[in-house]
């Protein structure tokens, strides 16, 4: 039996075969609004692992650093271990979600720029929004990190904005979330951590604007499921056999 380290509400983290590594096990269970909603989508898990280890793989190969080393199966994942930076760094496109409420922005808008948001991990506070200020006056990161990360999530959000255009969809909006990783005990490397699927973006059909994220399952609309396999057969990571497959033997 491997050794949980934690578990979150998407995943669960377990010791790795190496000291510096971790198991990320993708779980199917859903939350939205802190805990409040919650539900299990069949085979989520497994699409976003495949999801992630190719959005992941991407990244890495323009040097974005990232704490995936390799898939391991149907749910897992191979990753670094990294003291995580309690912060979520959102970027967005198009308005909506918490923008449009918080500030009574018309939903839709395509942003003249994009805009990067900072959120305190801490679902007691319920993530409240901070600022560049708050992050470096509590030493939450150093100014570095947060330059960093500012920088990482730019060339991220334009890279993947054009890597999802060229299938069609529009990357709305994405939650990303760094560490530091420690290399030969001397060196501190800043990667990308968690990961990058349907569960964190906002993913819409360039055509019909039709969602095909994790809004379904906050919004009600419906076919979760099939909106989740709709980007996984888009980006060609798994095909509809495959995932038949998946869910007959109940992965
Ligand atoms: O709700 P909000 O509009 O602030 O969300 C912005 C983006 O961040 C969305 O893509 C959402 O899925 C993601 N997010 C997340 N985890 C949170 C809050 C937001 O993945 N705790």
């Amino acid at each position: 039996m491997k050794k949980k380290i934690y578990e979150g509400k998407a995943k669960i983290i377990y010791e790795g075969p190496k000291q510096d590594t971790f198991i990320q096990y993708f779980k199917d269970d859903a939350t939205a609004f802190n805990n409040k909603k919650k539900s299990s989508i069949p085979g989520k898990g497994v699409i976003n692992n495949f999801i992630s280890e190719l959005l992941m793989t991407r990244l890495s190969e323009i040097n974005i650093p990232t704490h995936l080393i390799k898939r391991i199966n149907m749910r897992e994942q191979l990753v670094r271990k990294l003291e995580i930076i309690p912060i979520e760094v959102v970027v967005r496109n198009v308005s909506t979600g918490s923008l449009t409420k918080r500030l009574g922005i018309k939903e839709g808008k395509i942003l003249s720029r994009p805009i990067i948001e900072f959120y305190l991990k801490d679902d007691k506070l319920n993530d409240p929004i901070i600022s560049e200020e708050h992050i470096i006056a509590f030493e939450w990161a150093s100014h570095n990190e947060l330059e960093e990360m500012i920088a990482m999530t730019a060339r991220a959000n334009d890279f993947l904005t054009g890597y999802f255009f060229s299938q069609s969809i529009r990357l709305v909006d994405m939650k990303l979330e760094f560490g530091k990783f420690w290399r030969n005990n001397d060196e501190q490397i800043l990667m990308l951590a968690d990961e990058i699927s349907p569960d964190n973006c906002r993913l819409w059909d360039i055509k019909t604007n039709k969602k095909l994220d994790k809004d379904r399952f906050r919004q009600d609309l419906g076919d979760v499921d099939k909106a989740y396999k709709e980007v996984a057969y888009r980006l060609g990571v798994l095909s509809e056999k495959e995932f038949k497959k998946v869910l007959k033997n109940d992965i």
